[in-house]
């Protein structure tokens, strides 16, 4: 696979770029297993470059866009929706700060929807939903989970004349080729004092510093890494100002957990049964949770 070099910020369009941290695996062999949701093979590193003027940290040289778009077309992911539980209450503790900045009733669009359930929370509290998801795989889910029809694609092909009151993007923007031309799109399809939900982790945490190489985001999936500052130059850019942020906490059984640890107890059925009841929510103060108004 032939990468693509990078001679300026992505984000700023600054020229003073220099490596971040020295990549460790070969990207010739890749493939869309290696970009699943649930991907527990933690540690591996792109060649990583930061901007000195924006602090955006970005893979250089990167994986061209039609190579990612046809890995996330064919992920197949069926371990995502086992943890149903756990990621239905970290939506619905996002849903309960957007009902604080916005009344729902509103339409709402969710980017990277996987198998809809965060749309399906949404729907139960009266939003009008609208999704869009690459894996055809995911799509099928969420029409056989819950009902939903979610646009298969991405937002290049998204269609409408509609314009949205939230859009959310949930663990996406570290996923994305080009985020800068990805937020110009949202730009266009969120109304005026519409609200911009992103949760996407932080590369300045004091998480990510301790653990270095082995932080867990460091994934092959992870491309890219935003800070409150290079998060706000891009909201910035596109007129979107922060008017939330916070710390976001995940919420897992043990069972996750653990086989994130311990690939190999996965089928262990009567082990799986015991530790999914028991819950857990971790706060590594490492991704943020932001809330941002077009103005
Ligand atoms: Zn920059």
């Amino acid at each position: 696979m032939t990468l693509n070099e990078r001679t300026r910020c992505p984000i700023c369009n600054s020229k003073e770029i220099a490596t971040f941290k020295k990549g460790n695996f070969t990207p010739d062999n890749i493939d869309s297993g290696d970009f699943k949701i649930t991907d527990s093979r933690y540690g591996s590193l792109w060649n990583f470059f930061f901007c000195k003027n924006c602090s955006f940290v970005f893979s250089n040289p990167y994986i061209p866009e039609e190579h990612i778009l046809k890995f996330y077309s064919e992920l197949d992911d069926k371990e995502y929706s086992l943890e149903a539980d756990g990621r239905s209450k970290n939506f619905r503790l996002i849903l309960k700060r957007l009902r604080k900045i916005q009344k729902p009733g509103n339409k709402i669009l969710d980017i990277g929807a996987a198998s809809g359930i965060f749309l399906n929370i949404a729907h139960k509290e009266g939003y009008n939903i609208s999704g869009i998801e690459p894996s055809d795989f995911l799509v099928k889910e969420a029409k056989k989970l819950y009902g939903i029809n979610l646009f298969k694609g991405t937002i290049n092909d998204f269609k409408t004349s509609e314009n949205f009151s939230v859009i959310t993007l949930l663990d996406i923007l570290e996923h994305l080729v080009n985020p800068d031309k990805f937020i110009s799109k949202i730009k266009d399809l969120i109304k005026q004092n519409g609200i911009l939900v992103i949760v996407t982790p932080d590369i300045n945490s004091f998480t990510a510093k301790i653990f270095g190489k082995r932080w867990w985001h460091f994934r092959i999936a992870h491309i890219n890494f935003f800070n409150l500052k290079s998060i706000d130059t891009l909201l910035k850019k596109y007129g979107f100002e922060i008017i939330k942020k916070k710390r976001y906490a995940w919420h897992f059984s043990s069972f996750y957990l653990i086989t994130r640890i311990f690939p190999s107890l996965k089928n262990k059925k009567t082990l799986q049964k015991i530790l999914k009841l028991i819950k857990f929510k971790l706060q590594l103060f490492d991704s943020w949770e932001i809330y941002a108004r077009k103005n």
